[in-house]
Parts: structure tokens; sequence; C-alpha cells
């Protein structure tokens, strides 16, 4: 029996679910899973910075940049957004600018500039328009990006300048023990950010979203119908629903010979889970129902 990834195979699954539901799917999702999809395939190896832009242009055009559509669509973004504040830092150490001897004499200053970006953790607001030494090692733990969701800026100041506006030059230990501001992950920190660790993260976040969006795409709107019925009969109905649409999405991903693989598996475990959920549902509401009958 051929084996297929289990990347092949979650991207596989995840069509064949939406392409079940056309009813519980909006176009514009359904295209926009396509478009990822199509990413994902042609790069199964590695995620490539064109790659990277891509995902985001993707996110972009759906808007999603400012108004997310759904639990789904904004882990999705939020995932993209992470792994490119990591690119960002490796990009950053590549360039090394930082460690140039000329600059650093021209610019013995540095000004931190947060523009509270829409993942920006609270805490780097507390740095805005703050003044640090270019040797301080404040920079070894907060030079942006420092942190998942941080868009944050540091702008190089002359000694004229620092002078010419008479700043306060902070410190670490300001930052620490004053504004109480601690460090970010390790792998941010200048000289420890790497693609290839942004790539990975990629790759992993991508493909649980992949796997979990079947779920997320079905489970929001049965809940809902469940929700606004206002008599057992019409219970009833949307719970009979719910159990054949479970079915049809288990029969949907149950192996056919050429896929395989533990993601598989804990994607049926899942479903199977929801489908013994709704039968269960579906009893109770039949025994009342059953039951109102010989009251009467
Ligand atoms: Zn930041």
């Amino acid at each position: 029996m051929p084996k297929v990834d289990d990347g092949v195979y979650v991207q596989n699954a995840a069509k064949r679910f939406l392409s079940a539901l056309p009813a519980l799917v909006e176009d514009r999702q359904e295209g926009a899973v396509e478009r990822l999809l199509d990413i994902a395939t042609g790069q199964s190896v590695s995620w490539s910075r064109e790659t990277l832009l891509a995902v985001k242009n993707v996110t972009a055009e759906l808007g999603l940049e400012l108004s997310p559509t759904g639990r789904w669509w904004d882990q999705i973004h939020r995932a993209w957004y992470r792994h490119w504040c990591l690119w960002r830092a490796a990009e950053r150490d590549k360039a090394g600018v930082q460690k140039k001897e000329h600059i650093r004499r021209a610019f013995p200053f540095r000004q931190y500039s947060c523009i509270r970006a829409i993942y920006e953790p609270a805490a780097h607001n507390k740095l805005d328009g703050l003044v640090f030494r270019v040797d301080d090692p404040f920079w070894e733990y907060h030079d942006p990006p420092w942190d998942d969701g941080c868009a944050c800026t540091a702008i190089p100041r002359m000694a004229s300048w620092a002078e010419r506006e008479s700043v306060d030059v902070r410190s670490l230990e300001y930052v620490r023990n004053v504004l109480g501001v601690g460090p970010g992950p390790d792998e941010y920190r200048p000289g420890h950010a790497s693609g290839a660790t942004a790539t990975k993260r990629l790759e992993t976040d991508l493909r649980d979203l992949l796997r979990d969006a079947p779920i997320a795409v079905v489970e929001d709107p049965l809940a809902q119908e469940l929700e606004a019925c206002g008599t057992r009969e019409e219970t009833l109905i949307a719970s009979r629903l719910a159990v054949a649409t479970w079915t049809r999405i288990l029969e949907s991903v149950t192996p056919d010979g050429v896929v395989d693989g533990e993601i598989g598996e804990q994607l049926r475990e899942r479903v199977r889970a929801k489908l013994r959920h709704w039968h269960e549902q579906l009893a109770f509401i039949e025994r009342r129902i059953a039951q109102d009958g010989r009251d009467d």
C-alpha cells in the first residue's frame, strides 16, 4: 500500500471535508482554503520567504488583518503573524547592522518605537520612545522583534540628537525593575533567531490548523442551529441533521487504502467523538418526545 505523508493526507482530508459540506461553507472561505492548500502542497519540504509572503498576501486579501472572520481564520492569521515575527528576527541577525562598528560610532543611541500592532503584547508599549545606548544589554533581550506579534522598531540616534533632546538614557535594569518588563522567548534573541525555526513552526501550525479546519467549520453552525430551536420537534430535526452530517464526514475520512498516518487517525477519532455526542443528544430528545406522547 503506497503511503502518502501526513501533510498531504491532512490537506486532502480538509479538502474532502469542505467539499462534502457546501451548505455550511461560505464561498469566500472555501476559496481561501484552496489557495492556502495550494501553497502548502507546492512547498512540502521547506517554506521560503516567497511562501511566507504568499501566505501573508492571502490573509491580507481576505481582510483578515483588520477583521478576522472567525475563530479558525483568526488562528491562521495569528500563526502566520508569529512566524513572520520569527522570520524578521532571523533577517535582523543576518543583516547584522548593529554589529557594524562604524554604525555604532555614528549612532551611539537607539530609540525604541512601538506601533501597537494587532497582536503586539501589551508590555511592548511601555518601552515606546525610550532611548538606550547601543551597547546596553537591553538590546540583547529587546531588539525588535523580540516576541510573538512584535512589530516594534528601533531608530538609530546620533549623540547630537540625544544632547539636543536632553533625553533620559535608560537601561535594562530600569526596564526590569521599574517597568517590570521581562525578556521574550530565547529564539528571538540576537544570534538565536533562525529562519529554519520559523519555517518549522509555520509548517507545524498550518498542519494543525488544516486538521482543525473541518471541525471548526462544521461545529459552530450545528451548535447555533440547535440553540435556535424553540420546540422539541425542531431540536429533533437539528439533532438528526447533526448526526447525518458527522456520519458523512466520518465516511469521507475513512482510510481508502492510499492515505494513512497518525494525523489521519487523530482526525477520525475527533470526528467519532462528535458523532457519539450527537447520537446521545438525538437519543435524549427522542426519549423526551416519546415520554411526552405517553403523558398526553
Ligand atoms: Zn513589539
